[in-house]
């Protein structure tokens, strides 16, 4: 992490996983960067405790970012003990954020942490154990997407409480606005004092935006009905490449394209 040049930081849901949380067509393009010692961070909205079961699933050992870039963790050489960098509120507080601004925006946003299991099964998919994981909230606030008109809305209020809300694909999140994917990676370029590393982003929706926006090469992921449209902006003007197909296999091509020219030189 201190001496690399490149850190590849991914986005989970959507981006490296389809809507099945399957992986398995970037496995190859993973064993390779791992050969290569090439970092994979995971930069997701999902929780620490989810990011961790992820990671020991997929043979992951680098540093991962959670909530949305609210907090980072890895572990040590020894991997017998794990750090944890914060940057944004804790939950608490934003649950009580939370509740004003439904009040201004005149609309109940709904936390993933009041519905029933099988209410979380139905939007997620998720086992039980699966759910206990992804309610292990410590720096965000996911909430039940709202119409475009009340998240619009929403976003307004926001600056005004200190937090920002982004969209994902199954919800939005509340979060500080001292945290997003993007201050998360810097930060970890800090802890690691490795100023000059070139980060290869990956992400497919707007809570990646803030990530696009600070690596150095920026890729999005399509899905089925082509890409998010709050990217669309920044690859009509040039700033992010398009993956050629979605998830996993978009994700392999994009990034066996760029270590093939890491080869080359
Ligand atoms: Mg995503």
């Amino acid at each position: 992490m201190n001496n690399s040049k490149y850190w590849i930081v991914t986005d989970l849901d959507g981006t490296l996983m389809d809507e099945n949380y399957d992986i398995s067509p970037a496995k190859k393009t993973l064993n390779t960067l791992s050969e290569m010692a090439i970092p994979v961070i995971p930069c997701t909205s999902k929780t620490a405790s989810e990011v961790r079961y992820f990671r020991n699933e997929h043979g992951l050992l680098d540093p991962f970012i959670v909530e949305n870039g609210a907090a980072i963790y890895g572990t040590d050489l020894n991997k017998t003990s794990e750090w944890e960098l914060v940057l944004g509120k804790c939950y608490k507080e934003l649950r009580f954020i939370l509740k004003n601004i439904s009040k201004e925006v005149n609309y109940h946003l709904i936390p993933l942490n009041d519905l029933s299991n099988n209410q979380i099964f139905k939007l997620t998919g998720l086992s039980e154990k699966g759910i206990n994981r992804a309610l292990d909230r410590q720096w965000s606030v996911p909430f039940l997407n709202p119409p475009d008109d009340i998240f619009e809305k929403a976003k307004l209020i926001c600056h005004s409480y200190n937090v920002h809300i982004f969209k994902g694909n199954r919800m939005s999140h509340l979060l500080s606005s001292e945290s997003h994917k993007g201050q998360a990676v810097n930060k970890l370029k800090e802890y690691f004092q490795n100023q000059d590393v070139k980060i290869i982003a990956l992400g497919d929706s707007q809570n990646d935006l803030p990530l696009l926006e600070y690596a150095d090469i920026s890729i999005v992921i399509p899905g089925k009905n082509g890409p998010n449209k709050y990217l669309q902006n920044g690859i009509d003007k040039g700033f992010f490449r398009l993956a050629n197909a979605p998830h996993g296999e978009g994700w392999s091509n994009s990034v066996e394209d760029i270590i093939n020219n890491f080869k080359d030189l």
